[in-house]
């Protein structure tokens, strides 16, 4: 299986980060793929710590090192808690002024910053404003606007980008070929999405459900039990909306005559079908709807109201165009 190293060493963005000049001590890198974005801040660190030019050999005894986790100047935090706390900090200050043992940096990465107290970034930010010229700090932040503005504007910020669906493939590749395939597209480039869909059990049965509501669910009397069957738990309800982002793209591009460009190809028999229901207008609506009940769920809506509201949104836009 390809690691995610090799990939990591494949992105654009990595490799002019990486061949760019060091002007600056401070990086955040802001991403929701929590599995890419911890791999990209490894091989970063990685990368400073090595001792020949270029990227990061992999080979030399300071990566070795850094791979075992055990290199003297490379810190890692948080180090006894999900979030950053303010121990990490003080640690990261005892530690930052010493001078480096093994080699001519010292490198600080700070995961899943975007959670860090109040209290923890304040007390970095005194650091950032002057940090030894030999130290490098590196943020991993899943939403930057959870981070103190006098903190970023410290920082040289990089947003990455989602991975190509090749890179996700490869990493599936140990997969049957058509739930590999659905997953690919369903998870939309965010490689901790993919790999939490395929130990998903569930995953095809959740499929097959929203399915089955687009094709059968006919009136509203119906509502419940479909709300019931899709909102069942919250990390579901993320899939299910996937789901139907893609099977709608699906009916569109069917309309438009570009079959070619299916992502659910293995499906066209259904999307087939569904395409004689959803007229594009219907779907524009529709897709937009999706959308927006996106954004209600990062602010925590109740699902089982957010789902009732988009089936009966969907049954709605549904009636007026077959009527229409
Ligand atoms: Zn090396």
């Amino acid at each position: 299986m390809i690691e995610f190293g090799e990939i990591i060493e494949q992105q654009q963005q990595y490799i002019s980060l990486c061949s760019g000049e060091t002007d600056c001590n401070s990086f955040l890198f802001e991403s929701n793929d929590e599995i890419y974005l911890n791999n990209f801040m490894f091989m970063f660190a990685r990368h400073l710590l090595c001792q020949q030019k270029g990227l990061s050999c992999g080979k030399c005894l300071a990566c070795q090192k850094v791979n075992s986790l055990s290199h003297a100047d490379l810190r890692i935090y948080p180090k006894n808690s999900k979030s950053i706390l303010v121990d990490d900090i003080k640690d990261l200050i005892e530690n930052i002024y010493l001078s480096p043992v093994e080699s001519d940096k010292k490198v600080f990465v700070l995961k899943n910053f975007s959670n860090a107290t109040i209290q923890a970034q304040n007390k970095l930010l005194k650091i950032l404003e002057e940090p030894p010229k030999n130290a490098y700090i590196i943020l991993g932040v899943s939403n930057s606007s959870k981070v103190l503005p006098t903190v970023m504007s410290r920082c040289k910020k990089m947003h990455l980008q989602p991975l190509d669906n090749n890179f996700i493939r490869q990493i599936l590749n140990d997969m049957d070929g058509q739930k590999a395939e659905n997953i690919v597209h369903i998870a939309q480039g965010n490689l901790t999405k993919a790999l939490e869909y395929s130990k998903d059990q569930n995953f095809q049965n959740i499929f097959a459900t929203c399915l089955d509501t687009l094709k059968n669910m006919k009136n509203s009397t119906q509502l419940i039990s479909y709300t019931t069957r899709l909102s069942a738990n919250k990390e579901e309800f993320a899939i299910v909306l996937n789901i139907f982002e893609s099977l709608f793209r699906d009916i569109m591009l069917f309309r438009l005559g570009r079959q070619d460009l299916l992502q659910n190809k293995n499906l066209i028999d259904d999307i087939i079908v569904l395409a004689q229901d959803f007229d594009c207008d219907c779907v524009d609506k529709i897709i937009r709807k999706l959308s927006e009940t996106k954004k209600q769920m990062e602010f925590n809506c109740n699902q089982t109201v957010l789902m009732d509201e988009l089936l009966l949104y969907i049954l709605e836009v549904k009636y007026y165009a077959t009527k229409g």
